[in-house]
Formats: structure tokens, C-alpha cells, sequence
């Protein structure tokens, strides 16, 4: 469990006390916490273990403390419980609803009887909704897009949800004796963004203990089908995880086959029957089955890679595994070497509490040495335009800068190089003069506002802002957050094209909810010889976890340590950046456009 996932839990306690028409100061001590919470900068374990921690935030009172323990101990909250046994049917549904707050939802239910989804989608398009009061024809609009947004995401998990159940839950079936191996399998192994369940795979030759043992696990909130090999499961978050259990030599074969993609897979079977063999869970078997040499080729079978190998291919890592041209590539012995976490030298992109992050810059350096080793770390907060997020005008700004210097006067261990994140504004022009920027080591230009503008007009937009001298990265370039907010409009093609023109790197942001430039992107732009930054955009020290997820999409994306600029020294890095500004300039100065 993740502070994210509590205080999604208390936000959804403040929109049950207000649907329920309770009183203010209790609803708003709920979404107070939640806020205090995500802005916390210790890690969650901390603040649970040591008794009174909690308490000491700010916004945190003991009663709500007991909640959070109680949710994080148990994935359960009992006062929420009851809450729930309260709301309509669907309630889990309803309330993602986008533009439904407690107060619309109460109007609903008293009036339509709304219980389910299905109904309030019934109630839109028969006009029943239209002629409740404070419910225009704009609303029912954004109701509809709301409801089919709902639908589209539902069953489906981040990454880092997915993966922490996960691990909790093989770390406790690890110490059982009649575990010979143990792996995650499915789309979990192979990184994907978003998730529908957990795989779990275990070679035995003693299924019982393991079954009984995974079944009494605490995440486990029921069991939906139990046979010997075989258990599935619902936890407590509402995932379905499946253990599965097999014989130590069947091992490899069924971790390839449950490790997916199924499009992979069958790939991978066509290729063995070509060659004469029956490729499935259990094994790798001559078609032929009186050819014994063969067959006693395959007993040596350990490893994935001695399946690929037996195939003729090399081993294509869990991350390509997408039937995206990995097996052709793996046959030519040309599959990439995939960047790791050990090339990973500088953090770029990272906020502060001078913006609207939770810690200092003192505490990001300290933490992106200590846990990333890191050479270097770009801080990045906002700019003016960003109130919201107490971005920086030109004079604060400034004030960070001299911060900054004098530090790494002190420091010799980590450098901090003074950056921002500058707005693109809508008409493509950047949040700060162009001498501002000029004194920056970094600048990740992204949008933060006016997201509902035409395909055509964002497309100019970001198009122009790539052209300024000082655009030395495209922040999150699509502007998705998963399973929230659809990306903006856009044409991604004619983006890449300008960043190419332009030798813009482009972000691979590594919050789970952006994950932005999605992985499916990567091959089109490393194909325009693009480079990539693979940046945390931490809010905090916890934060800086998100580069782990970010190198995942990186991978995903068939991108090798040459095509990180993350992976450069400090001198290699800034060398580049001071290169691509003049040729920026270059371009602007031979007319190709012009800067403002
Ligand atoms: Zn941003
Ligand atoms: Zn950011």
C-alpha cells in the first residue's frame, strides 16, 4: 500500500460523510489529511511504525490516524465500511464519475433512485436527468463522457499497485521450504503501465502448504476458485491474483507462457512448428516424437534462454514481449541492449518546496545520492504561470539559483543543476523571457492548462514552444494520466517531426499515472533520432522511486543507454544541452522561424 492509495481512501471517506450530508468540519478534516498525506515527506512505513509519527503531521488528527493505521494494517477501514453499506450499489463507480460530486449524486439518488452506472446512463439519455435542478444539457454531456471514461478504466490498475501486491505476496509464500521458485509472471513482468491482474508462478512438488499459505495470506479478501495447480483470488484492493503451481522441470516453459504477450506467444509457437517442435506450458517437444536426440536436447531445458536458444533466437527480455518485432530481431541477433538502472548517472526534472513539492532542495540531493547514486540532480519547479503551484516568477527563481550555487559550493558529493519547468502558454510562447532561461542548466517545457483546445491548435502550440532556443525537453508529452484523463489532442507525428527538426529531447516521465511518452511511441521517435530524458518529476523524496517506473517504460521501448541522455556525465550532458541551444538558434537566426 502506497500513501497515494490512503489518501485515495480518505478522500473517499469525505465524499461519503458529504453524500451523507455530514457535517462540514468532519468532511473537511478527511480531505485535509489526504492532502497532508501526499505532501508528507517521510515514506509510509515510517509513519506507521513509530507510534505518535503520524499524529505529528499536520492536518492528521488521532482519529483519523487510526483509520490509516487500520486501511494500511488490513485494507480495510471499518468506519468506511460502514459509509459504503450506506451509498447506492455502484458507489465505487459512481463517484470516478468526472463532474459527479457528492452533492449531484445525492439529487440523483433521491430523486432518480440512481443505484448503478447502467442506470445513470439510462437516466441521461431518456432526459430524466435534464429536468432535475442545477442539470443542464452541458452537464448531461460531460455525465455521458464521464460514464464511458468510468467503464473504459474499470478493472484495471497502475503499475505500482499491481506490483506491490504482488511482491508482498511472494515474499511471504518465499520462506515455505516447498518452494523451489517463485516469479511474478503476466503483464506485471513484462512492466506494462496498466494491469489487470497478478500471476503468480511457483514450482513445487508439495502444492499444499503453498495453496494454504497464499489463501490465509492477509491481502486475500476471497477465494473465487481453488483446484490443486491452480487458485484464484480477489485481494483486498479488488485485483484478482492466480497462483499457479507446477513441477520444478515444467518451470521454465509455463514462466514463458504465463509471462505473455498472448500475441507474443503465438508468434513464438508458430516459429517452434516450423521447426519441427510443439511449443506450450509444460514443455518444448519434437513433433516427431521417435526423434529421441532431439528430445533429449530439450531435457536440459533450465531457463528461458534455453527455450529462445532452442528456438534459434536470442533471449528476448519480458519487456519486448509484445509481438512488436522482437522475435525477428532476436532471430537476426539484433535485439537491443536495453538500458538498465546501473547506466543511470543524473536525475533531471524534480520539484522542491520552493514550488509544490514536499521537500527541500538539500533533502532531494541527498536522497538522489543516497538511493540513485546519482552524479547530478536538475531541480525543476514551476514557473510564474503555474499559481496553483506556487510556481516561481523570475525573482524567486533567481533567489534558487544563488541557492543552488552556494550549495554545490558546500557539496562535492552531488551537483544540483538550477532548472524549471516552464509552461508552454497557449499560443506556444514559454512562461519566462528567454534571458531567464538562458541562465538555466535544463528547462523541460510541458502544458499544464488549456488542455481542451483543437488537434490543430495544441499541435501548433507545443510545435512553437519546441522552436525557443531554451526548450531543452518536452515534459510529459501527451498530457495523459492513467486511468483519470484521456491525453490531449494532438498530432503526435508531426510533435516528434518538430522535435527532431529542433533536437528537443523528449521526456519519458516516470510518474505512474503519466508514464508519458508511452513506450509505444519510443521506436517512432528513437527512429527520428530523438534522445529521451528519463525523469522522476518527484514532488519528494518518495518520488524518486518513479525513476525505476520510467526506466521500465524505456525499456519497453526498446531504448539502449545511448539514446538516455540520463545515462551521460554532467560535462556530456550539458555539453549537449549548450549544443542544442545554438543550434537552435542557429535555425532561427538562418529564418527557418521566429522566436519571441
Ligand atoms: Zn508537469
Ligand atoms: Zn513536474
Amino acid at each position: 500500500m502506497d500513501k497515494k492509495q490512503i489518501a485515495n481512501m480518505l478522500e473517499e471517506m469525505a465524499f461519503l460523510l458529504e453524500f451523507h450530508g455530514e457535517n462540514v468540519f468532519k468532511i473537511r478534516a478527511f480531505q485535509n489529511a489526504a492532502r497532508a498525506l501526499g505532501n508528507a515527506s517521510e515514506p509510509l512505513e515510517v509513519l506507521l511504525e513509530e507510534p505518535g509519527r503520524l499524529e505529528q503531521i499536520k492536518g492528521i488528527g488521532k482519529s483519523i490516524a487510526a483509520n490509516i493505521r487500520e486501511y494500511a494494517t488490513t485494507g480495510r477501514c471499518n468506519e468506511l465500511e460502514e459509509l459504503r453499506k450506506k451509498a447506492p450499489k455502484d458507489f465505487e463507480n459512481l463517484i470516478r464519475v468526472p463532474g459527479l460530486g457528492p452533492k449531484r449524486l445525492r439529487v440523483l439518488v433521491d430523486e432518480l433512485g440512481i443505484q448503478t452506472l447502467e442506470q445513470l446512463e439510462r437516466a441521461c439519455r431518456t432526459g430524466e436527468v435534464t429536468k432535475l435542478p442545477g442539470f443542464g444539457e452541458k452537464t448531461v454531456e460531460k455525465l455521458l463522457a464521464g460514464i464511458a471514461q468510468v467503464r473504459s478504466f474499470s478493472g484495471q490498475w497502475l503499475f505500482p499497485q499491481g506490483w506491490e501486491m504482488a511482491i508482498k505476496i511472494v515474499e511471504d509464500l518465499k520462506s515455505l521450504r516447498s518452494v523451489k521458485r517463485i516469479e511474478i509472471a503476466g503483464s506485471l513482468r513484462r512492466r506494462k503501465e496498466v494491469v489487470r491482474d497478478i500471476d503468480i508462478l511457483v514450482a513445487t512438488t508439495d502444492p499444499e502448504p503453498i495453496a494454504a499459505r497464499f489463501v490465509a495470506n492477509v491481502l486475500v479478501q476471497s477465494v473465487v476458485a481453488q483446484g490443486d495447480t491452480k487458485i484464484s483470488v480477489v485481494l483486498t484492493n479488488g485485483m484478482q491474483a492466480d497462483l499457479r503451481m507446477v513441477k520444478p522441470d515444467a518451470f521454465p516453459f509455463a514462466l514463458q507462457y504465463f509471462t505473455g504477450s498472448k500475441e507474443h506467444n503465438t508468434h513464438l509457437r508458430a516459429r517452434a512448428k516450423k521447426l519441427g517442435y510443439r511449443l506450450n506450458e509444460y514443455g518444448l517437444f519434437p513433433e516427431d516424437e521417435k526423434e529421441s536426440a532431439r528430445a533429449e536436447g530439450l531435457a536440459s531445458v533450465r531457463e528461458e534462454e534455453d527455450i529462445y536458444r532452442a528456438l534459434g533466437l536470442q533471449y528476448v527480455p519480458p519487456e519486448l514481449r509484445e509481438d512488436l518485432g522482437e522475435i525477428e530481431a532476436a532471430q537476426k541477433g539484433e535485439l537491443p541492449t536495453l538500458v538498465s538502472k546501473e547506466d543511470y548517472r543524473g536525475i533531471l526534472h524534480c520539484h522542491t518546496n520552493w514550488s509544490d513539492g514536499a521537500d527541500t532542495i538539500e533533502e532531494m540531493a541527498r536522497q538522489a545520492r543516497r538511493l540513485w547514486n546519482a552524479e547530478y540532480i536538475a531541480i525543476c519547479d514551476h514557473s510564474q504561470s503555474a499559481s496553483y503551484a506556487r510556481g516561481l516568477d523570475p525573482e524567486r527563481l533567481r533567489k534558487q539559483l544563488q541557492t543552488i550555487a552556494s550549495m554545490n559550493k558546500l557539496s562535492t558529493d552531488i551537483v544540483v543543476l538550477g532548472g524549471t519547468e516552464c509552461d508552454i502558454l497557449p499560443d506556444g510562447s514559454l512562461d519566462f523571457p528567454g534571458e531567464v532561461l538562458d541562465q538555466l542548466d535544463f528547462v523541460v517545457v510541458s502544458i499544464h492548462s488549456h488542455f481542451n483546445m483543437s488537434k490543430e491548435q495544441m499541435t501548433q502550440r507545443i510545435c512553437r514552444a519546441l522552436e525557443h532556443p531554451c526548450a531543452d525537453v518536452l515534459g510529459h508529452v501527451s498530457g495523459r494520466l492513467l486511468l483519470m484523463r484521456e491525453p490531449y489532442a494532438l498530432d503526435l507525428d508531426k510533435v516528434l517531426d518538430a522535435a527532431a527538426r529542433c533536437r528537443t529531447i523528449i521526456e519519458i516521465n516516470g510518474d505512474p499515472y503519466r508514464l508519458d511518452l508511452d513506450w509505444r511511441f519510443c521506436r517512432a521517435a528513437k527512429e527520428r533520432g530523438i534522445l529521451f530524458a528519463v525523469n522522476p518529476d518527484a514532488h519528494s523524496v518518495g518520488g524518486l522511486r518513479n525513476i525505476e517506473f520510467g526506466m521500465n517504460v524505456a525499456r519497453k521501448g526498446w531504448l539502449t543507454r545511448s539514446d538516455v541522455v540520463n545515462c551521460l556525465s554532467r560535462n556530456d550532458l550539458l555539453t549537449l544541452i549548450r549544443e542544442n541551444r545554438n543550434f537552435r538558434r542557429r535555425l532561427a537566426g538562418r529564418g527557418t522561424y521566429s522566436i519571441s
